[in-house]
């Protein structure tokens, strides 16, 4: 019995949540080789590793033959890692937002021209990478684009009367014109882009 890893989807990074979370030290960040592994005899089983990973990279074998099914898995495993890392509705933000706070925006700052969209997550409640649907898919043109985490400033989420997370907020030329609250993934997409249609085309 152990965790799996599938570097097809893994970002490989020594700051995995995995390698911190494991209470044995199963899962170490190999300096030496720069890549994750796992040390199987030490691993208790107790499966943190896995809910750690936001890309369920991170999957847990107790037989061999659930080790032989979740290989082939990831032999076949189409996404990758390049695809997961990207701006995706709820989900961490990453790039140049990454660690942005909501009392960190100056609405004076968006774009002027088009549209601005700014993406309000609250750090308790992250979606996973791989549920969440890429904000490329949800605008037909560029966008200007922020995200923040929601902090206890309300900075926005009081101004725009935000009740639940995630949140978009929608600007055409620096004009409110609307907002999307709540949670959706790639499921119930189509409900997400048709709810932004409404809302631009208004
Ligand atoms: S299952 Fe538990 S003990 Fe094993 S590697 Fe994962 S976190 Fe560590």
């Amino acid at each position: 019995m152990r965790p799996l890893i599938n570097f097809k989807i893994c970002d490989n990074s020594s700051e995995c949540d995995a390698v911190s979370i494991c209470p044995t030290g199963a899962i170490i960040w190999d300096s030496e080789n720069k890549t994750l592994s796992v040390i199987s005899e030490k691993c208790t089983g107790c499966r943190k590793c896995v809910s750690a990973c936001p890309v369920g990279a991170i999957k847990f074998a107790s037989t061999q033959e659930e080790e032989d099914r979740i290989k082939k898995e990831f032999e076949e495993e189409a996404t990758r890692v390049g695809e997961l890392f990207i701006d995706r509705y709820g989900a961490i933000p990453i790039g140049p937002n990454a660690g942005l706070k909501e009392s960190e925006i100056d609405l004076n700052n968006i774009s002027s021209g088009g549209l601005s969209v700014i993406e309000l997550v609250d750090p308790k409640n992250i979606a996973c990478l791989r549920a969440s649907v890429p904000i490329k898919r949800l605008f037909e043109k560029d966008v200007y684009y922020l995200k923040a985490f929601s902090d206890g400033s309300g900075k926005l989420s009081k101004q725009f009367r935000i009740a639940s997370f995630p949140a978009l907020l929608i600007f055409k030329e620096k004009e409110f014109v609307g907002k999307i609250e709540g949670s959706y993934d790639i499921d119930n997409e189509a409900d997400l882009q048709s709810a932004i249609k409404k809302i631009i085309s208004a």
